[in-house]
This record gives C-alpha cells, structure tokens and sequence, in this order.
C-alpha cells in the first residue's frame, strides 16, 4: 500500500497545485488585471481546467483509487482517498461536451444576467436560466443522488449534507426570525444612523481596517489586503492568504465589516494545519464551515457592545471630528439596525436570514420542477411580502439580484445561513468554556477567540465533515436554538422589546 498510497499523493498534489494556478489567475482577475486582459484569462482559465480534469480523471489515478480503496485506509490516508474519489467520481460521469457545455453556458448566462439586471428585463434572462437549469439537472442525474434531486446540487457546497434535515432547521428559523422582524418593527425605534453618514477619508479607513486585522491575529507575512469590486477571502496555502474589501467615503461600516468577514475566512485557512497542504485533508470543511467563522468575527465580535467598548475610542483617533461626541451605545445601536430591505447583501443581521430563505425555497422547488423559471418573479415577490413584508418595485432589485443563478451556483445560498447557524453554535460554547471571553474584547482582547477557534476548529482540516464537526466541538447536532436565542437576547435589548 505504502508506494501506492505515495504516487497517489503525489498526484494529488500536483492537482492541488493546478487549482494554486486557477486560484492566482481569479484573484489577479479580480484585483490588478487591466479590463483588456479579460480575454486571455478565460482562455488560460479554460486551458487549466482542462488540464485539472484530465489528470484527475487520468486512468492511472482511477487505478490507484481503486487499488487503495481494496485496502484498508485508516485516518489521514481515508479522508484523503474518500475526497478524491468523490471529486474523480463526479468527474467521470460527466462527459467532457456536457462539461464544456455548461462553462460556456454559464459565461453567457451571466453576460446576459448582467443586461438583464441593468434593464430590469427578467424575460431576457428566462431562456438562460431555464438552460442553465436543465444542464445542472442532467448532471445531477449523471452523478446520482439519494431523495431530492436538490441532494445533488447541495453536496457540492456543503458535503454530507442533506435537504432532509436542512429543509426543517430553516423551516424553525424562519419561524423564530418572522416574529422578531414584525416586533422590532413594531417597536418604532430608530437609531440615529445619521452619525455613520459622513465623510471617512478612505485612507483612514484602510489604516483602521489593517489595525483590526493585526488585532485579529491575521498574519500579513503570510497575507495580505486588496481592493475588489465584491470583497472575497482567496487562499492557496496556509502561507499565501489573500482578503479583498471595497471602500467607500461615506460608508464606514462597510469596507470594516467587509474586512472582519474576510479576516474571519482568512484566519481559517491561515489555521488549517499546514504539514498536510495540498491534500484533501489540509482542506476547510464546507462553505457552511467556513461562513460560520467569517459571521462569527463580523456580527457576533465585530458588531458587539463589547468590541465597541474597547474599539470606539481607537477609531476615534483616526476620525477625531467625524466622531466628536459619539457614545459607545449610539454607536452600538446604529451598526446593529434592523430593517426589512429589498437587498441581500445589504441586510442586517436579523433579516437575512429570510432572504437566504426565500432563495432556497425558491430553488428547491425549481430543480424539483415544482415551479417553472417563467414563474419565479412572482413567487418572489409574494415571498418578499410575506416574509419581510415589502414588495420589490421591480425584478432588478427583486429576483434579478443575485449573480449565483446565473452562474449555476444552485444550492450555494442554504449555506450562508447554515453559516450562522453553526456561528451561534460555536461562539455560544467558546462563552461556555471561557466565561470572560466577552470581557477580554471590551479590552481588546481578540486572540483568546483566535487561538480557541484554531485549537477547536481550523487545525481538525478536513478529518470531520461539518455535522461530526459541530458534535465534536459543542457537544450536540446543529440546533437553530443557539442562533435564534442569540438574536432575540440582543434585539429584544436594542429595540427593548421585553
Ligand atoms: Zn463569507
């Protein structure tokens, strides 16, 4: 076994190198390429990822997969084998026309998508989507899937996990979420958001934002910080962590929340364990996994009453007449308002979660063909009013929104709120372990989250799926109580609604 299981990883390897190269190129197409340069990048894009599945589906790997998977792999080696075969698995049953089919497919999908949005024209983009979705549908056919043909879509994003037991843990948090939104509504409080509306030169704010991320324990000698037009977090070693936000004079919180949420995703990949890089195992978990720790830093720290206690007064240093008489608790008050939107991305922390909601309802019922494309504005619609109670004006801010769609990321969105979920969890038993924990924050103390996080959940890579995950680390199954409590505890104190 020992020399097999050594070509293997040396395969492996060299995989994970060409996914290095997709990963820099993306990055560089995001941050510094010149427009001109869109071109040949997809080619050189296209070219790699053909490569990538060649070699992945090169019939002496196949061969190696099934000789170790004849013996008897235990630990590391088992993780290593079970996520290469998935991904070899996948790949082929998937001819290479239907493969290069759906890429070109999504390319002009999402052209059209973006002509669409800008007219507001959804009939523009329904032949697209109703395209998209039908290729998606054949290969989730071609790859198999056990109950819902949704179990197809979601694996990719979310291993292990399934439509059975997700579908109900939304369910219950929509249930909790609909009446806190109506009662803080109700409430008729507003904070003065009008001390965030001034003018924060962008230099001051970089400054700040780096002085965060140093705080947090980010390691700049094995990251850095960009500017992009959508803020990511894109890794390609423990060693090479790359976080993007956007700035914008008049708005404070953003390009800082932008930078906490990335510093979160980037401090988990700078914490996965390094001896095993390139192997499936040196991986993170699941995208679930890995928004829990970026919603984890950005609300449950980054928009706490303890972390402003401490961190107020510092931004104060760098906008001394912007901030000339803020408190502590208007300040508090303001990041946290709560109010029903037509936007996803723009969203509070308490009615995201509806957004997310009425996407995955919305798609689970399309792969099932329990609804057409053509029917989607409506139905989006009648959700935003039921759930959140107003009605998009139109399908550029309702339905249209989003660029998932239309780059056949169907069965992404559950997974943000499985991300805030497991967020609760998690922070709900490090304040368990650590009973001062909040304490130290209000002192500026971010690396005692830091080093608890990393012990408990970075450096584990990829031995646990999520559920075995949340188990090991908490104790229990992910429950929606942790997060649902966590919501009414600090709103029903911000909008004093007990
Ligand atoms: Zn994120």
């Amino acid at each position: 076994m020992g020399q097999h299981y050594e070509e293997f990883i040396r395969r492996v390897k060299e995989l994970a190198d060409l996914g290095h190269a997709q990963g820099m190129l993306s990055w560089d197409q995001e941050t510094y390429m010149p427009p001109r340069g869109a071109g040949p990048r997809a080619r050189s894009l296209g070219t790699l990822a053909g490569i990538y599945h060649e070699r992945l589906t090169d019939p002496a790997l196949v061969a190696l997969v099934e000789k170790l998977r004849a013996g008897d792999l235990q630990g590391d080696a088992e993780v290593n084998l079970r996520y290469v075969e998935r991904d070899q698995r996948r790949a082929l049953k998937i001819p290479r026309e239907l493969v290069v089919e759906l890429s070109q497919t999504q390319s002009l999908a999402h052209e059209v998508w973006v002509e669409a949005r800008k007219k507001s024209d959804f009939p523009l983009f329904r032949p697209w989507l109703e395209k998209l979705l039908g290729l998606q549908q054949e290969v989730a056919h071609r790859v198999g899937f056990e109950g819902s043909i949704y179990n197809a879509f979601l694996d990719q994003f979310e291993p292990y996990a399934r439509i059975e037991t997700v579908a109900p843990l939304l369910e219950q948090l929509r249930l909790r979420l609909v009446p806190l939104v109506k009662g803080i509504a109700a409430a008729g409080l507003r904070p003065a958001v009008g001390i965030l509306d001034r003018e924060f030169p962008v230099d001051r704010q970089e400054a700040f934002g780096r002085r965060v991320l140093a705080d947090l324990g980010f390691d700049l000698e094995r990251g850095r910080l960009d500017v992009s037009v959508h803020p990511f977090c894109s890794s390609t070693s423990p060693e090479d962590v790359r976080l993007t936000t956007r700035y914008s004079a008049r708005q404070l919180t953003s390009a800082l929340f932008g930078i906490i949420h990335e510093a979160g995703h980037g401090l988990y990949e700078q914490g996965l364990p390094a001896d095993v890089e390139g192997t499936p195992v040196g991986g993170s978990v699941s995208l679930g996994i890995h928004e829990s720790q970026s919603r984890l830093w950005e609300n449950m720290i980054g928009r706490s009453r303890d972390f402003w206690e401490h961190y107020l007064p510092v931004l104060r240093e760098y906008f001394p007449d912007q901030l000339k008489g803020v408190e502590v608790d208007a300040f508090y008050a303001a990041v946290n308002q709560v109010a029903p939107s037509l936007i996803r991305v723009e969203a509070d922390e308490v009615t995201y979660n509806l957004h997310i909601l009425l996407r995955f309802e919305l798609e689970q019922a399309l792969v099932e063909e329990r609804v057409s494309v053509a029917e989607l504005p409506e139905l989006w619609d009648e959700k935003m009013v039921s759930y959140l109670g107003i009605r998009p004006p139109d399908a550029a801010k309702g339905v249209l929104q989003d660029t998932h769609w239309s780059i056949g990321l169907i069965g992404y969105f559950p997974t943000y709120s499985l991300g805030n979920l497991y967020a609760a969890q998690f922070f709900a038993q490090a304040q368990k372990e650590m009973p001062g924990l909040m304490a130290g924050v209000a002192q500026g103390d971010l690396l005692c989250l830091k080093g608890w996080l990393n012990r408990q959940v970075h450096t584990k890579g990829r031995r646990l799926n999520a559920g075995e995950l949340v188990q090991a680390v908490t104790g229990e199954g992910l429950q929606v109580e942790y997060f649902a409590e966590y919501l009414e505890e600090k709103y029903g104190e911000l909008y004093h609604l007990r």
